[in-house]
């Protein structure tokens, strides 16, 4: 099994994982929108133990969203979200951003689509340059 490697922005946290995920979603919850501060999340879904912390893992801050089964982690120094055990410790969650070699798996669905964000389309469907625009 091939083991990707994921890392924060800092670089102060680091892992690896196996490419072996059972579920990848985009979610456009309001939670979702408020812990990345763009439209969704990116989240890949794999067994508890599917992790092996490299640095840093003492600085990864946990919030559990009050009423709702949804958790964000991230770096307390660069604030780059990365991967954290579910509410029930059950499943690891990995950023798909967080990750520096690109998984296998593709998304597999959008998920609470009647929450998106109402600029979301229109985002999708602006003009696309490869960098600032010119
Ligand atoms: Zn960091
Ligand atoms: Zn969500």
């Amino acid at each position: 099994m091939k083991r990707l490697s994921g890392q924060c922005l800092c670089g102060d946290v680091s892992f690896t994982c196996e490419d072996n995920f059972d579920e990848f979603h985009l979610c456009h919850c309001i939670q979702c929108q408020k812990t990345s501060g763009s439209a969704h999340v990116a989240n890949l879904f794999t067994h508890r133990n599917n992790i092996t912390w490299l640095s840093g893992k003492e600085r990864v801050s946990k919030f559990d969203v009050p009423g709702r089964n949804i958790s964000t982690a991230f770096c307390s120094i660069c604030g780059s979200p990365v991967p954290y055990l579910t509410q029930d410790s059950m499943t690891l969650i990995v950023p798909a951003g967080c990750l520096d070699t690109p998984p296998t798996m593709k998304p597999q669905d959008t998920i609470f689509w009647h929450e998106r964000a109402s600029w979301y389309e229109a985002g999708i469907e602006s003009p696309k340059f490869d960098g600032f625009p010119t």
